[in-house]
């Protein structure tokens, strides 16, 4: 179908009826006022004809032809008209332009035989005379009642015709002025509905490009105006709905983007819909290529995959563990899946949500090995203990020798068991205060501190025939829990005065290094192999579990150790040579670490 402009569907119709309208008044207005010539021509040739028949009474005979033809001539002349007198046998005896004897018999004219009937007869044709159209009106002449002849006016239709033309022809100009007129009015009114039509247009397909802040301009005409208004009203809605989409929508992403947990969505094809970034993370998939790609495609992980496919196949919300591997590392998901539904409840795809509980599980693990090891470690002096009193009880109570020895045995564990339970209770209180931040530091010099450890060691180190050494500026200060430190640095030179043999040397060390405080302890012992290394500092964690016990050592030494240097927002690092010896090195921040970065968690 051919579009054409408004204009073009309104103007064109309206001309042609302007002009037919203008043609039919003009034909109209033509004829009548012909045929009102006609008329009042016809009329005044009546009287004219009826002045001359006054004037010729009397002379209507052959012998009176010419004096009747000089009064035609006369009377002709006087009012412009021929004037033609006819007997009644059609004899012509005047005529105002012609000789009346080179005139034929007239009684076939038409309008002769009418007035010769007693009529008035009219008759318009073309004369042979005068050569050119005549309106003739021929009345009949009574003497004593008596038709005697017939008295005929006759003028020139030309001159009626050209007066007719003209007039016709200003009609005309009149009428094509009108048109012209009613032209460029139809033309301006086109224009006037069509421009408000075209701004319409124009701004609808600016709502459709989504610029729906600027309003339409309100037309003058109603019907246009109501159309502006109302489409202004809708973009005005459309545009308060965009933005609370995207409103929705920002939120949403807002939300989704902080989620700790993952969430996928995909469709029944298994096409990602949309993806957070704890979810790209977990199953390393690039977020900005995610959208719109089949899970397949962007992540290779088999357990996500199947669980994926379940969830699009069940009605009802899954659960199930998923286990992947993470750059080398294991990691346990708690995957939910729920199917999503349409706005009809059809079923679109499905939602997945994923929360990395590795930590939880370490956790766990952690605390079940915690609990075996410690059943473990108190089992053994508990049994040491009960074997001890059942052989006392056994008779070798009666036995002082044996008394003093099993006494003596049970004595040992139960400090063993002491020292056990309180190497624990130091352990949590630690945790404790560290996780609440409760440990106290202040400005101490560092010198005093381990001069103090190393006197808690003496008798130790001066059994074993070990030589401790210091190396401390007396200036060296630094933000340190004293009682807590001292603590870390026993339990480091008595390990190291266990695990070194006879007259060996142990040195303690301290100096700062920038903004960070050092303390080494070293000895020329055994040393350690470095499988065991990474998990020293775990708790009851021994490199030979006889050999510690043998020598009263709890296994919680150097999980103290940690915690403690922890609690400073320090670190702790070990380097050992079998047969060297072990380098045991503690790093803490000399200046008071503040408040919102404790422990490193902002
Ligand atoms: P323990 O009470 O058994 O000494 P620790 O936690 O203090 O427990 O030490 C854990 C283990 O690390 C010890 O059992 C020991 O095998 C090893 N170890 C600690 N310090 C040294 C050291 N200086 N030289 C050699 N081995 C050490």
């Amino acid at each position: 179908m051919s579009h054409k402009k408004l204009i073009w569907q309104i103007f064109p119709p309206f001309l042609i009826i302007i002009v037919c309208a203008l043609l039919a008044i003009t034909w109209t207005i033509s004829r009548e006022l012909s045929s009102f010539q006609l008329r009042q021509a016809t009329s005044d040739l009546e009287a004219r004809a009826f002045l001359a028949s006054k004037q010729l009474t009397g002379n209507m005979t052959l012998a009176n032809q010419a004096t009747v033809d000089r009064l035609c001539k006369e009377l002709g002349k006087s009012t412009a008209t021929r004037l033609t007198v006819i007997l009644n046998d059609g004899t012509v005896i005047g005529d105002s332009e012609n000789s009346p004897g080179q005139m034929d018999n007239h009684s076939n004219r038409p309008e002769i035989t009418q007035a010769l009937q007693g009529h008035i007869g009219t008759a318009t044709r073309f004369s042979q005379t005068l050569r050119q159209n005549m309106l003739y009106v021929a009345i009949p002449v009574f003497e004593q009642d008596t038709i005697v002849g017939s008295i005929r006016a006759a003028l020139s239709i030309a001159k009626l015709e050209q007066t007719l033309s003209k007039i016709t022809l200003k009609l005309v100009l009149g009428g094509l002025i009108v048109a012209l007129v009613a032209a460029l009015v139809a033309l301006a009114v086109s224009r006037r509905i069509s421009r408000p039509l075209g701004e319409l247009q124009k701004g609808a397909e600016r709502f459709a490009k989504g610029d729906l802040e600027q309003p339409l301009p309100v037309s003058a005409v109603t019907e246009i105006s109501g159309l502006a208004e109302a489409m202004n009203s809708m973009a005005a809605q459309l545009d308060e709905r965009l933005r609370t989409a995207i409103r929705q929508r920002n939120e949403q992403e807002a939300v989704l983007t902080s989620m700790i947990e993952g969430v996928i969505a995909v469709d029944t094809d298994q096409v990602i819909l949309r993806i957070n970034a704890a979810a790209a993370r977990l199953f390393n998939i690039d977020i900005d290529n995610a959208a719109g790609r089949h899970i397949g495609e962007v992540t290779r992980k088999v357990d996500l995959h199947r669980f994926i496919v379940s969830t699009l196949t069940s009605s009802d919300p899954i659960e199930a563990e998923l286990t992947l591997l993470h750059q080398g590392e294991e990691r346990y998901l708690q995957a939910h899946g729920a199917p999503l539904r349409g706005a009809s409840g059809q079923k679109i795809g499905a939602l997945v949500v994923v929360h990395d509980v590795t930590r939880l599980r370490r956790l766990e693990n952690l605390r079940r090995d915690f609990v075996a090891n410690v059943s473990h470690e108190l089992k053994t002096p508990i049994t040491a203990i009960k074997g001890a009193v059942e052989t006392l009880q056994g008779g070798a109570v009666n036995n002082p020798q044996d008394s003093r020895q099993f006494l003596g045995i049970a004595s040992r564990q139960i400090d063993r068991l002491n020292a056990i339970i309180e190497d624990l209770l130091a352990l949590s209180r630690l945790e404790r205060d560290a996780e609440a931040a409760e440990i106290d530091c202040a400005q101490e010099n560092l010198q005093p501190i381990l001069a103090s450890a190393l006197q808690s060691c003496a008798t130790i180190a001066e059994m074993r025939e070990v030589q401790v050494s210091l190396f401390c500026a007396e200036e060296l200060t630094a933000c340190v829990n004293a009682p807590l430190l001292e603590q870390a640095i026993i339990n480091l030179v008595d390990n190291a005065i266990k695990y070194s043999d006879a007259e060996s040397v142990v040195t303690v060390e301290g100096w700062q290094d920038d903004d960070q405080l050092k303390i080494k302890v070293q000895d020329r012992g055994q040393g350690i192999p470095e499988e065991h290394l990474p998990r020293l500092f775990e708790r009851f964690y021994r490199v030979d579990a006889a050999r510690s016990r043998a020598i009263g050592g709890t296994g919680l030494g150097l999980a103290i150790v940690k915690h403690i240097v922890q609690a400073h927002n320090g670190e702790v690092t070990v380097h050992s040579t079998l047969g060297e010896g072990t380098v045991f090195t503690i790093s803490l921040p000399r200046l008071p670490v503040r408040e919102d970065s404790n422990n490193g968690i902002v």
